[in-house]
């Protein structure tokens, strides 16, 4: 335990979550219940009465960046809002209401009131053929336009008539709004975890990811840690594009980064790899996947997905993966009305809260030792630490970790490498440098001041 202003704090890997995760998983799920009706976009009130929400739970700085900001070779767009938006037919009748289902509307849709005939309104309806109970979910941020989305089924039940079309949006020069989450811990040395906030009414991508970042954010913050975090809620693209812009000079205290993405669904987990492709975020997502016991994919990087294609571009090539269960796209219900409160489950958050924290828990306890007694081996036993071994079988594995632990500990193996290449359990391999340190027999590199990687 360490004490942390007026507070006591536990180390992470000191906080139990195996009575209540559960329950975590019920909080996310309820938290995602309340985000859901929100029309977000990747700019607008959806997403400031998002980090509202999430303000209740984390004290995020809510940052506003104004339209027409260049960021890189990119421009901050205007501000989109809407209020309502339907199609009614010439008995009046609303066809399609943005009030039954935001997905209705193409998002980013400018400004339209008029009267069409069928074949004009075909032109700005979006349908999904494959799956026609489905709405899908369609953006247009970056030309104008105007549509709706609506099921094959609906579709196929327009007739000649004409049709009174109605978005009532505003697409004005305004802000693009992000939320920023830093948990300061030991060292300057930061973990950034990222999120997109740009989707309305969908669950895995990305109200999944939302509220899993939120609790983890507020589950680390009771927590001493080594490694500082920053937490990101961000529009897609846009955003980290704007915050890399604006944060250049934080960007190299950036050791390792996760982007949540697709985190809800019932699937095995993918690691998608930085574009560094072993940085220890890489090491140490596999490692505790395979750990784990359960089926599982690492996928190599490619510059398209989330917003690890901006962290990772060369420019700044962060190690930044990415830990997803089912990847986009690859679920039928990516991007549509089934991607939602039902398809994403209690129990699926609370495995994918699990298993992040599992990583960071192991990041946090990756470290990297120095021998200091490097002249072969220390005498052991003379140290009475046979002694301190418990029962035999234990006792015996320990002490193979601990002879590992001093070969390896050169001050270039982390604690991680050493477990891979011993073959022993990373907790094991832990407990025995613990043991060491205790024993003056190991320093940590970097302890006495800021880490250099
Ligand atoms: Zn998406």
């Amino acid at each position: 335990m360490a004490n942390k202003g007026n507070f006591y704090t536990l180390s992470l890997s000191d906080l139990k979550i195996d009575d209540s995760i559960a329950e975590i998983g019920n909080e996310m799920h309820g938290l995602m219940r309340e985000l859901y009706p929100i029309c977000r976009s990747i700019t607008g009130d959806g997403v400031r009465q998002t980090l509202n929400i999430l303000q209740q739970d984390i004290p995020l700085n809510v940052h506003e960046v104004a339209s027409g900001t260049k960021v890189f070779d990119w421009t901050v767009p205007k501000e989109w809002n809407i209020k309502d938006a339907y199609v009614k037919n010439s008995k009046g009748q609303k066809i399609i209401d943005f009030k039954k289902s935001n997905l209705h509307v193409l998002n980013y849709s400018v400004p339209v009131h008029k009267k069409v005939s069928l074949t004009e309104l075909k032109e700005h309806l979006f349908t999904l053929p494959e799956h026609p109970d489905w709405i899908p979910y369609r953006t247009s941020y970056y030309s104008e336009n105007w549509g709706f989305c609506l099921s094959q089924n609906e579709f196929k039940k327009l007739v000649q008539d004409t049709y009174e079309v109605c978005i009532e949006s505003s697409l004005e020069d305004g802000h693009l709004t992000y939320g920023e989450y830093y948990i300061e811990g030991e060292h300057s040395d930061e973990v950034l975890i990222s999120t997109h906030i740009c989707h309305p009414s969908l669950c895995s991508d990305n109200l999944a990811g939302i509220v899993l970042a939120a609790s983890l954010a507020k589950y680390l913050s009771r927590a001493s840690l080594r490694y500082s975090y920053r937490f990101l809620f961000i529009p897609g693209t846009i955003g980290s594009i704007t915050w890399l812009c604006l944060n250049e000079p934080i960007v190299p205290k950036i050791k390792h980064g996760l982007v949540i993405a697709c985190v809800g669904d019932s699937g095995r987990f993918t690691y998608k790899k930085t574009r560094q492709q072993d940085a220890d975020i890489d090491k140490i997502a596999a490692h505790v996947l395979k750990d784990s016991g359960n089926d599982f994919e690492i996928i190599d990087f490619f510059p398209y997905g989330y917003d690890e294609r901006q962290y990772c571009s060369p420019g700044f090539d962060l190690p930044v993966g990415c830990l997803m269960r089912t990847p986009h796209g690859e679920f039928p219900e990516y991007h549509t009305s089934a991607d939602n409160l039902e398809f994403v489950r209690p129990e699926n958050l609370a495995g994918s809260f699990s298993m992040y924290l599992a990583v960071l828990k192991r990041l946090e306890n990756n470290k990297k030792y120095v021998n200091q007694n490097p002249k072969c081996e220390p005498q052991l036993g003379k140290r009475g630490l046979y002694d301190k071994l418990g029962g035999p079988d234990n006792g015996k594995a320990l002490q193979f970790a601990m002879l590992w632990v001093l070969n390896q500990s050169d001050g270039k193996h982390t604690l991680r490498d050493i477990s891979e290449r011993a073959g022993l359990e990373f907790d094991l391999i832990k407990e025995a440098a613990d043991v060491l340190a205790e024993h003056d027999l190991l320093k940590e590199v970097g302890a006495d001041n800021e880490w250099s990687h």
